[in-house]
């Protein structure tokens, strides 16, 4: 599930999955290709797509490099997926030494595992520190290389607000895709999902747990947000259930089980052997 949801929105994945290989082409939105730019741009630099920690941490050292580059946004701000899109109580989930961005270092007073406040602080300061100007609200739905005349042209949507939606072509000679693994909700088809009445909910739209509280709630999928989702279910006082795809290894469910002290954590996984059902105790 891991792999097919970071390659599903990889175009370069999807074009290799149809078998279409011919030349430099990306596509985010097929029915936008061949619409007319209202505007177009040139730019002497590289164009980045996408202004997470990867797109930040290309433009400044870009910039380091004395090169000039232009991200563009989709979204409003800088780290969409941290800002707009994770729960409440997430902190990195890698200690911090392995999730700093080059040439500007965590403040030394940071925690091992950063808040995610402090994270997106983090990235503020490094977007200061570098003057990084994201243009925001520029959805970019195609890119394709013009080898005749050794350009990319990538075209953008504006995502903002307004009815009006403004287009434009951005011509240059490089495009750094940054648009990161985790950028879309990819939720799997699930028989009979249509028939349940309560909400369904993607962990990017889950904020707390209080709104759960006394509910029981079913958590598909146990990758770190899956477990986290789950602990803070059972701090909130809900009553979550786990249901896995794959077998795990006890020692590491055992430790979640350790963490859960006021409700306990129903786990099944689709085992061959049988279907074991773990609860944690307090
Ligand atoms: C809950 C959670 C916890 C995590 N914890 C860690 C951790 O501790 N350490 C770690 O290293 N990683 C962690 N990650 C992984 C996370 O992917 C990285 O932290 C980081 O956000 C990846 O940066 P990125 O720039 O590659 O992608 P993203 O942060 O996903 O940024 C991609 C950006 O591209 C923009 N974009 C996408 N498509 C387009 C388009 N067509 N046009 C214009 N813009 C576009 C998106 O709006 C987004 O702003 C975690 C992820 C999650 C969900």
């Amino acid at each position: 599930m891991e792999a097919e949801c970071k390659s599903v929105h990889d175009p370069f994945y999807c074009r290799h999955q149809r078998g279409n290989c011919s030349g430099h082409f990306m596509s985010m939105k097929p029915a936008m290709i061949g619409a007319k730019a209202e505007r177009r741009v040139l730019f002497p630099g590289p164009i980045v797509v996408g202004a997470g920690p990867s797109g930040l941490a290309v433009a400044a050292c870009l910039k380091d490099k004395g090169i000039p580059s232009l991200i563009l946004e989709r979204s409003n701000c800088i780290a969409s997926l941290w800002q707009l899109r994770t729960y409440d109580r997430l902190r990195l989930h890698l200690p911090k030494r392995f999730c700093e961005l080059p040439l500007l270092p965590f403040p030394s007073w940071f925690p091992t595992y950063p808040t995610k406040q402090q994270f997106v602080a983090y990235l503020e300061a490094y977007v200061r520190q570098f003057d990084i100007q994201p243009v925001f609200n520029a959805s970019v739905v195609a890119a394709e290389y013009d080898a005749a005349a050794g350009f990319w042209r990538v075209r953008t949507v504006s995502s903002g607000g307004g009815s009006e939606k403004e287009r434009t072509e951005y011509v240059c000679r490089w495009v750094v895709v940054a648009t990161g693994e985790n950028a879309e909700a990819v939720l799997p088809e699930i028989a009979g999902l249509e028939e349940f009445k309560g909400p369904v909910v993607h962990t990017s739209l889950y904020r707390r747990g209080d709104v759960y509280r006394n509910k029981r709630v079913l958590v598909v999928g146990c990758g770190n947000s899956g477990m986290e989702v789950s602990l803070d279910l059972c701090n909130h006082n809900a009553h979550p259930s786990m249901v896995v795809r794959d077998s795990v290894s006890h020692p590491w469910l055992c430790s979640l089980s350790s963490l859960c002290h006021q409700n306990p954590i129903h786990v099944r996984f689709p085992l061959s052997r049988n279907h074991i059902t773990t609860e944690s105790s307090s």
